[in-house]
């Protein structure tokens, strides 16, 4: 599971663009996109994103959001 853009969030500062150790967050244009195929889920962006505008594919309990 990827992570999600909450875009009415996103501030397009991006910080989690740089961060990604993927190279899955792109910013283009002030618009970031995803490329889930590359996320590892791994929440480096989800923890650091000030506005609180990603949030994790997977749950603590390893559950896959989208299934709940
Ligand atoms: S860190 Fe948050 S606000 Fe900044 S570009 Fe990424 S998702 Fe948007
Ligand atoms: S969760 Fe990790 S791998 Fe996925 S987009 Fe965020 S920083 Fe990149």
């Amino acid at each position: 599971m990827a992570v999600r853009i909450d875009y009415g969030r996103c501030i397009s500062c991006g910080g989690c663009v740089a961060l990604c150790p993927q190279g899955a967050l792109r910013m283009k244009a002030f618009h970031l996109t995803l490329a889930p195929e590359r996320c590892t889920d791994c929440r480096l962006c989800v923890n650091a994103c000030p506005v609180g505008a990603l949030w994790p594919g997977v749950s603590h309990y390893g559950e896959d959001y989208e299934a709940l």
